[in-house]
């Protein structure tokens, strides 16, 4: 028999769609390769734009996860050796936060709870995709079994982690040579609901809020650079590690206390080119994989997801994965994506480097843009809704 939709990948951005189509009805298949619960317990720290939240609160989610979420109230942006600094405050731009901390463990909980099991496979795994002028196809593998399923709308909503070549997508991918370490750090001062952004010469680092109460001492960190500055600072003992944060932070939140789990991760910026291949759409990581230094990825993933939703619930039946949807979709994603994906290059590439003269003009940028309220307010919509 075939399906009307399939997914694959039931990550927050699959599931997030999962959810949109279940609440309307429309019938579809989700496939996960982990077990039910096998994410609940992530810690990795997701950071939620404020029009993020909304989407959560629409399909009925955020209460589930508003106890385990840190609100941003306050962005403070600097350079490391340089002078400029602005702030981004929530209460100048009508928003109760500017975004929000999430555990990625407590949003896949969240939503698994939401979804109907007879609608989910867990455990299984896609093995290939193929897409073709009347139906998409998946093989996958489920408890030691190989099966396969077409439907009318294929969706791959995977990270963009496993599945290979798919015929008619193709992707281009830019190495940026640098690595992302991730982590939880104690301070010496409360977090107090700020957020730091601090640009160095060897690269972006974030410093999120993360504990519920504005006096918790407890962040997240993103600290990015060189691989091979990144991997030598991984390996140090507690001390060593603290010490280097500290002198690449500086001292806005006091001495560093103590660090968990580190862990690393190259970081690319891979697009898809446009598409041919039919009955086919490629959503979240997998169609975009974004350096952090914005918080952009996740955010653009979700509002794939509530477009595509938007998209099947207004298409008939018979005209299900047909090209005229699959432009649709590409046409309505397009200024948002690009609109991340250059954002989020242009930060990369006018911050994290050395050049003489650039940090001046860094500084004066920084400084300008705290004084230009609409440049602010540009950048808050931006980062909130993506508009
Ligand atoms: C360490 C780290 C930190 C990050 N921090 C931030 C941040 O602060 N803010 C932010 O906005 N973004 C951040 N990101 C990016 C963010 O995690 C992604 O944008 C987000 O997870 C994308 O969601 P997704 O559902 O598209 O993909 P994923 O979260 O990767 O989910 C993909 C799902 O597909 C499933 N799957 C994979 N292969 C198959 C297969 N073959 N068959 C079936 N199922 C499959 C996986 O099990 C998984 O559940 C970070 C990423 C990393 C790696």
């Amino acid at each position: 028999m075939r399906e009307l939709i399939v997914v694959v990948g039931g990550g927050p951005v699959g599931s997030v769609l999962a959810l949109a189509l279940q609440q309307q009805n429309v019938a579809f298949t989700m496939l996960e390769a982990r077990a039910k619960s096998a994410s609940h317990q992530d810690t990795r720290a997701l950071a939620l734009s404020y029009g993020s939240r909304l989407i959560l609160e629409k399909l009925g989610v955020w209460d589930a996860v508003q106890a385990k979420a840190t609100a941003i109230n306050t962005i403070h942006i600097s350079q490391r050796g340089g002078l400029g600094r602005t702030k981004l405050k929530a209460s100048e731009h009508n928003q109760p936060a500017l975004g929000y901390v999430l555990p990625y463990g407590a949003l896949t909980e969240a939503l698994d709870n939401a979804l109907e099991l007879n609608n989910i496979r867990y455990a299984a795994e896609a093995t290939e995709i193929k897409s073709g002028e009347v139906f998409a196809q998946v093989a996958f593998n489920q408890f030691g079994e190989s099966k396969t399923l077409t439907s009318a709308l294929m969706v791959v909503a995977d990270g963009g982690k496993n599945l290979g070549e798919i015929a008619g997508i193709q992707r281009e991918t830019k190495e940026y040579g640098h690595d992302a370490l991730v982590s939880k750090v104690r301070a010496e001062l409360p977090h107090n609901n700020i957020a730091y952004e601090r640009f160095t010469p060897q690269g972006p680092m974030a410093l999120l809020p993360n504990g519920q109460d504005k006096n918790s001492h407890d962040f997240s960190l993103v600290w990015t650079g060189l691989q091979a500055n990144i991997h030598k600072v991984a390996g140090m003992d507690d001390f060593g590690f603290l010490s280097q944060l500290h002198e690449a932070f500086g001292d806005r939140v006091g001495k560093f206390l103590s660090v968990e789990k580190r862990l690393c991760f190259p970081l690319k910026l891979s697009t898809l080119k446009p598409s041919t291949a039919p009955h086919l759409a490629v959503i979240g990581n997998a169609a975009q994989t974004m350096h952090p230094v914005a918080g952009q990825g996740f955010n653009v993933g979700l509002r794939d997801a509530c477009t595509l939703a938007d998209i099947i619930i207004n298409t008939p039946i018979s005209a299900m994965g047909a090209a005229p949807m699959l432009e649709r979709y590409s046409m309505q994603r397009q200024r948002d994506t690009r609109g991340g994906i250059l954002f989020t290059d242009l930060l990369v590439n006018t911050f994290s480097n050395d050049l003489i003269g650039l940090q001046t003009i860094r500084g004066a940028g920084l400084g300008a843009l705290e004084l230009f309220k609409p440049a602010k307010s540009f950048l808050v919509n931006k980062m909130s809704f993506g508009k």
